[in-house]
């Protein structure tokens, strides 16, 4: 078995040996770190099982360092770590846990976590590929220790659970996702017993805090090709209980023969679409909720077939909730994803009918700084099998970022402010805050975007004059006689 090690990586093993064998205790490499080493898949926090008081083997290995790095210690847990830095500005992670055996009690659900051996240790971990060690002790140093074949599994692609799968899953129900996730990241497949397993045991994952399920959502998002994971979460039944309303987007009606696509498949082709050109999360988020007010907007009209009007609005309007309900941030991400999922039918508009300046501009004054991903995730949407079709839709598409660039390049739309603000119009007529400065902001506002006036200090100034004089507003003190705040 070849690892290749960095050297930072290298000299903390023999760190970790000197103080092991000091304190006579055993340690070796474990997890993920080793998975990950095995297929060379970069990995930034290497995993220590210490049979033995893994708190003070990281102390111990922490003092070898200068500076020495400031640990962190969750005594409950018996887990510590501290970073070290790699060359090129990376950090590794480096956590020491205690090898642990998990025993049940039947009397508590809770599972009771008492300290065990290395075998123990393994036994309670997700799965063969997450359970093989490396021994950092001076006797055997760099021996593999596999008692699940994980090896065979990480050759074969495969992801089974070490025990039993049910028995695995009782213990910790947030596995049934981690599973997904890494058949959606390694590429991996999951073993039919474990999978059937998981639909079995799916409903479970209720049990499960929403902070850990959306931790592997967003990492299914992340990964390469997300509609890996979502489609095995929808096989599983777990979609349904953890995301219902994207499990609603699955299946296609039929009235008169006539049928609509099914918008499930549909977001998840969009999703790799978009994952194919950045790696946003928040795109990504995007992607997803796309057409999430389909179902709630779906109606068949007679002679004219399905259609999902005011979708972009419903979905957009569903977003804030989502987010809530999700854990997820509900900062400047959610009005990100909300604006998306509002505006992303708007492109397509454009290509419709003959694109008249203002259109464009109102476009850019909504997506603001935002453009060029609205654009990216329409060019994600298109997902015809149609060859023909799709290259038309690219074609106009084309054509209105050639408009856009043009429009924005006379008018700078883009991160726009009319060039009267709200302060200003109540200094120039002596008013407190009140409706009728927001009247006057918008008529400016709408102005210009239309083309009315021209995007100046000067046409919006005089534009608001006349517009004020109409609804008996006079300017007051020094700017009756035409003077304005702007020197
Ligand atoms: P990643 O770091 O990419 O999320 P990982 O496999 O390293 O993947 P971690 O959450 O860092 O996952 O956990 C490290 C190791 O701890 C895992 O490889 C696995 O052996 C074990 N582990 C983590 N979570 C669980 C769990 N819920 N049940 C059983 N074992 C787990
Ligand atoms: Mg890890």
């Amino acid at each position: 078995m070849e690892f290749s090690f960095s050297d930072t990586e290298l000299l903390l093993f023999e760190r970790i040996t000197e103080a092991a064998e000091r304190m006579q205790s055993e340690v070796y490499l474990i997890g993920g770190f080793v998975r990950d080493k095995i297929i060379g898949r970069p990995t930034s926090d290497a995993d220590i099982v210490c049979v033995g008081n893994a708190i003070e083997l990281a102390k111990e290995v922490a003092a070898y360092y200068y500076p020495r790095p400031a640990i962190s210690v969750f005594k409950n847990f018996g887990t510590a770590h501290f970073k070290i830095e790699e060359t090129g500005g990376r950090w590794l992670d480096v956590e020491f846990v205690g090898a642990r055996r998990e025993s049940y009690r039947a009397s508590s659900r809770k599972p009771e976590v008492a300290p065990g051996t290395l075998e123990d240790d393994q036994n309670r971990r997700d799965f063969t590929i997450n359970a093989l060690a490396i021994s950092l002790n001076k006797n055997d140093f760099g021996r593999l220790i596999d008692p699940f074949n994980g090896l065979r599994d990480l050759e074969e692609k495969r992801i089974q659970t070490p025990l039993e799968p049910l028995t695995t899953f009782s213990d910790d129900p947030l596995r049934m996702m981690r599973a997904i996730r890494f058949a959606s990241q390694l590429g991996f497949r999951i073993d039919p017993q474990t999978f059937a397993a998981i639909i079995q045991d799916a409903d479970r994952i209720r049990i499960i805090s929403q902070e850990r399920i959306t931790e592997e959502i967003n990492k299914i998002i992340a990964s390469p090709k997300p509609s890996v994971g979502f489609d095995l979460l929808y096989k599983s039944g777990l979609l349904q209980i953890i995301f219902p309303k994207m499990a609603d987007l699955a299946g296609a009606e039929y009235i008169d023969g006539l049928g609509h696509k099914d918008n499930f498949y549909h977001t998840l082709q969009v999703l790799d679409n978009v994952a194919l050109k950045t790696n946003d999360l928040w795109v990504r988020w995007a992607a997803i909720l796309h057409d999430i007010g389909k179902p709630a907007t779906k109606k068949f009209e007679q002679g004219h077939g399905w259609t999902f009007h005011g979708h972009e609005v419903v979905g957009s309007r569903m977003v804030p909730r989502i987010f809530d309900q999700m854990k997820l941030p509900m900062n400047e991400k959610m009005r990100f994803v909300r604006k998306m999922v509002e505006l992303h039918l708007r492109p397509i508009s454009l290509t419709k009918e003959s694109i008249t300046d203002s259109a464009i501009r109102r476009l850019l004054f909504d997506a603001g700084e935002d453009m060029d991903l609205l654009m990216m995730l329409c060019e994600a949407d298109i997902t015809s099998r149609n060859k023909q079709k799709v290259k038309r839709y690219l074609e106009n598409f084309e054509l209105v970022r050639k408009r856009l660039t043009e429009v924005e390049e006379k008018d700078r739309i883009r991160n726009w402010q009319p060039p009267v603000t709200g302060e200003m119009i109540m200094e120039i007529f002596g008013i407190g805050p009140s409706k009728i400065v927001g009247d006057l902001k918008n008529l400016i506002r709408e102005a210009i975007l239309e083309g009315e006036i021209e995007n100046s200090y000067e046409a919006a100034y005089r534009y608001m004059l006349d517009k004020a004089a109409a609804m008996d507003l006079k300017p007051v003190g020094q700017f009756q006689a035409g003077e304005s705040p702007v020197k």
